[in-house]
């Protein structure tokens, strides 16, 4: 039985106080997959905040900054959507140091989850739509840059197009990029990701399924990504406040475990954030991420995983 591995730390919390983002669901989603036995307290790691080098692979030294310093501008807590806070900018660092050590139980293991990360709206030189850092492409850079792996795919499922990621990785032949979600909803501009779903209002459980599979499952066998980052956001669900999906509970289940196992089938390690998660009632978004740290450990036991290649594929 392989490890099954999960990362998190107590200061995931954004800070963000009263927020359609509730920036406490990270501790609440350890909590349940403690309480239901989906993991137990040893399978948890806890990450070190990214370095500055790995954070300036992605973003600009200014608005790394910026942050530090707390000398945000007006337009830029505007864009944010966010409240800014010592805390908060903790936060995004450890959650990029995170999603680091999950990709690197990954590379180890077959699957690795940070109970936190997807902040897929972050862009070089700002934040945007509750992301400040793009932890998924500090993962992906840092690694690269270390030799762990040359390509990258990145499949996000978040309801929000992955606006940062497709401008983050544009005309980058090493990161393949695939977002799915909602047409009809933030952000406007939705600058290309390699193969974009546009989905319209309302898609159920079985077209999204059908809409995604093919595509991911023939972007792996061409593309051959030594990594795939999965953004698996909870807010496709058809009570989510940002979201004008109609996904179940249960459908979001099997979406998580159809590409992971498309993924681990094919050889391929993933690394798992969570992303977005706006229910009405805050349980059901504990309930969706739980469910897709407990579909990455299913996905590991259905799937034979041979274990890490001695050096990253050509
Ligand atoms: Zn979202």
């Amino acid at each position: 039985m392989l490890p099954f591995r999960l990362v998190y730390h107590e200061g995931y919390d954004l800070n963000f106080g009263p927020h359609v983002f509730p920036s406490e669901k990270y501790r609440l989603v350890r909590d349940r997959l403690l309480a239901q036995g989906i993991a137990g307290p040893e399978d948890f790691l806890e990450p070190e905040p990214a370095s500055d080098r790995d954070l300036l692979l992605v973003h600009e030294t200014d608005w790394v900054e910026r942050l530090k310093n707390g000398t945000l501008s007006f337009e830029d807590i505007r864009r944010l959507e966010a409240p800014y806070s010592r805390q908060m900018v903790r936060a995004f660092w450890l959650a990029a140091g995170g999603t680091t050590l999950a990709a690197q139980c990954a590379l180890l293991h077959g699957i690795g989850v940070n109970i936190g990360g997807g902040f897929h709206h972050a862009f070089p030189d700002h934040g945007e739509g509750f992301c400040a850092i793009h932890d998924v492409a500090v993962a992906i850079r840092g690694l690269q840059k270390d030799g762990a792996i040359r390509r990258a795919m990145v499949v996000d499922c978040d309801v929000h197009h992955g606006n940062g990621t497709a401008a983050i990785f544009a005309g980058d032949q090493s990161v393949f990029t695939i977002s799915i979600h909602q047409a009809n909803n933030y952000p406007a501009l939705k600058p290309p990701s390699t193969i974009d779903i546009h989905l319209p209002d309302g898609v159920g459980d079985e077209a999204y399924l059908g809409k995604l599979a093919g595509p991911v499952q023939a972007a792996l066998a061409g593309f051959r990504p030594d990594l795939l980052m999965y953004i698996a956001g909870a807010d496709p669900y058809h009570r989510d406040q940002l979201g004008g999906l109609s996904l179940t509970v249960e459908g979001l289940e099997t979406r998580d475990r159809t590409v992971m196992e498309l993924a681990l089938r094919q050889q391929v390690p993933v690394a798992v954030t969570l992303a977005g998660g706006y229910a009405m009632d805050l349980h059901d978004t504990v309930t969706i991420h739980a469910n897709t740290a407990r579909a990455a450990r299913d996905a590991l036991t259905e799937v034979r995983w041979r274990g890490p290649r001695c050096a990253p594929a050509g």
